[in-house]
C-alpha cells in the first residue's frame, strides 16, 4: 500500500490570499475605533452625525410595516427605485436611461465598484485611477486580478489638479478602463468641464471603458460669482478658489460628454445625498451590455439587499429641489467653518469644491508624516482625522496630507477647532 502523502496544512502558507494581503484593515475602521477608544471627536470617517429627512425615515418604516421589501426584492432593485433613479438622471442631467435595462441597484456604491471591476477586469488588465484613490478601488482592482495605474492629483494654486498629460501617458494597450471620481474623495476637487472633456476625448480615442464614481454629485458647492478666495469668511489659503470645478455649483456627469454615454458606468448612492450612510443603497447606470456585466457579478456578491430602504430612497429621490439646495447650503457653511478653524489652527487648507472633506497640509505645523500625526492627534488634541497617505501608492507624495470631515453638527466642528488650536498654543 502506498504511503499516505500529506498535503501542506493551512499553516504552511499565509491564510489571506495574496490579492488582499497588502490591504490590512481599512483606515476608516481603524480611525473610528481610535475615536471610540479615546473619546476623541471623529472627523475621520465620512458619515453625518445627524440622520437625513424624517419623511424618508418614515418612508422606510412604512415600507417595513406594509411588508414591502421584507422578502428578497428583484435582483435589479425594486421597480419604484429604478424608475426614480432614471427620472433623476433625466431631470437633472438630461441622461435618458431605461429603468428596465440600464439601471441596477447595488449594496451601496461600494458593491457597485466591486461588481463593476470584478465583471470587467481580467487578470493583467490595467485600471487607470486618480490618486489619491478611495480605498475600496485598490482592493477591488486587486480582487479582480487587475493592476492599478495611479495618476496623481497634485496641489497647485490652492487646488488638487489632474495633469492631463500624465493621464494620457498612463494609458497603454493593456488599459481596460479609466476609474474616475468627481467630486473627489479625499481632496474635495471637482473636475472642471475642461478636464472632463479631455478625459472623454482620451476615452473615445483609445476606446476605453469608464467607471465614474459620483456619490458626491449633490455636494458641489456654488461659489459667489467672481470669488477668488473661496467665499466670505473662509480663508482657504493662497489662491484657494474652491469653486472653479464643474460649472461652479453644478455637477457635470462624465456620461453627458460627447461619446461617453455608451462607454460609461456611473455610480452613485443614497448615503451622502440623503444622510443615511448605514442604509447602503447604491446604483449603477449605463448602457445595457455594461449594466448586464455588472449584474453578472453583483448577483453572486449580495444578490439583493435593503428591500424596505429601496422604497424609501425611491421617495427621497423625488424630494423637492429645496431639499438638495438646503443640504448643499448647510454643508457649505460647515465647510467654511472648519476651513477657517483649521487655517487658524495652523494647517494649510485646500478648500474643497465638493464632498464632505477638507484636505490639509500639516507641514506648516512642523509635521512631515500625516500618519504619525493622525495616530497622535487624539492624545494631543482629542480629534481624529485620516492620513491621506493611505490613499496613495506613492506614500511619499501623500505623506503631508491629512483629511478632516465636516459633515458633523456645528457645535462639534466648533469644539474640534477649539481643540485643534491647542496644537500651536
Ligand atoms: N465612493 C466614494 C468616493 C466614497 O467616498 C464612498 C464612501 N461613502 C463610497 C464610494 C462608498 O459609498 P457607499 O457607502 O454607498 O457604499
Ligand atoms: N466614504 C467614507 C469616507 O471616505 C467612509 C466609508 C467607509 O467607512 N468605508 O470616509
Amino acid at each position: 500500500m502506498a504511503p499516505m502523502t500529506s498535503s501542506p496544512g493551512p499553516a504552511a502558507r499565509p491564510l489571506l490570499n495574496r490579492r488582499l494581503a497588502e490591504f490590512g484593515t481599512t483606515i476608516f475602521a481603524e480611525m473610528s475605533a481610535l475615536a471610540a477608544r479615546t473619546g476623541a471627536i471623529n472627523l475621520g470617517q465620512g458619515f453625518p452625525d445627524t440622520d437625513g429627512p424624517e419623511s424618508v425615515r418614515e418612508a422606510a418604516v412604512r415600507a417595513l410595516r406594509d411588508g414591502r421589501g421584507n422578502q428578497y426584492p428583484p435582483g435589479d432593485g425594486v421597480p419604484e427605485l429604478r424608475t426614480a433613479i432614471a427620472a433623476h438622471q433625466a431631470d437633472r442631467y438630461g441622461l435618458a436611461y431605461d429603468p428596465g435595462t440600464e439601471v441596477l441597484v447595488t449594496t451601496g456604491a461600494t458593491e457597485a465598484i466591486a461588481a463593476s471591476l470584478l465583471a470587467l477586469v481580467e487578470p493583467g488588465d490595467e485600471v487607470v485611477a486618480l490618486e489619491p484613490y478611495y480605498d475600496s478601488y485598490a482592493a477591488s482592482i486587486a480582487l479582480a486580478g487587475g493592476t492599478r495605474v495611479p495618476v496623481t492629483l497634485r496641489p497647485r494654486d490652492g487646488r488638487f489638479r489632474l495633469d492631463l498629460d500624465e493621464l494620457r501617458a498612463a494609458v497603454t494597450p493593456r488599459t481596460r478602463l479609466l476609474l474616475i471620481n468627481t467630486p473627489h474623495n479625499p481632496t474635495g476637487t471637482v473636475l472642471t468641464r475642461d478636464e472632463l472633456t479631455e478625459i472623454a476625448r482620451l476615452a473615445v480615442e483609445r476606446d476605453l471603458l469608464v467607471l465614474t464614481d459620483e456619490v458626491y454629485e449633490h455636494l458641489v458647492f456654488a461659489e459667489p460669482a467672481g470669488s477668488a478666495d473661496g467665499g466670505e469668511g473662509a480663508d482657504g489659503g493662497e489662491g484657494a478658489d474652491g469653486g472653479e470645478g464643474a460649472d461652479a455649483g453644478r455637477h457635470v456627469p462624465l456620461a453627458t460628454l460627447p461619446g461617453m454615454r455608451e462607454r460609461t458606468l456611473t455610480i452613485s448612492s443614497a448615503g451622502k445625498t440623503f444622510s443615511f450612510t448605514g442604509w447602503k443603497v447604491g446604483w449603477v447606470t449605463g448602457p445595457p451590455p455594461l449594466v448586464a456585466a455588472v449584474r453578472s457579478a453583483k448577483q453572486f456578491l449580495t444578490y439583493v439587499s435593503g428591500g424596505p430602504f429601496q422604497y424609501a430612497v425611491a421617495e427621497a429621490l423625488s424630494l423637492p429641489r429645496a431639499y438638495f439646495d438646503g443640504l448643499r447650503t448647510e454643508l457649505r457653511a460647515k465647510r467654511d467653518l472648519l476651513a477657517r478653524g483649521l487655517t487658524e489652527a495652523g494647517f494649510e487648507v485646500y478648500l474643497p469644491a465638493g464632498t464632505y472633506f477638507i484636505t490639509t497640509d500639516v507641514r506648516p505645523l512642523g509635521e512631515r508624516d500625516g500618519f504619525a500625526f493622525c495616530r497622535a492627534l487624539p492624545e494631543r488634541a482629542g480629534v481624529v482625522a485620516i492620513p491621506n497617505a493611505v490613499f496613495y501608492d506613492d506614500r511619499e507624495a501623500g505623506a503631508p496630507f491629512v483629511r478632516f470631515a465636516f459633515c458633523k453638527r456645528e457645535e462639534v466642528l466648533r469644539e474640534a477647532v477649539h481643540r485643534l488650536k491647542r496644537l500651536t498654543a
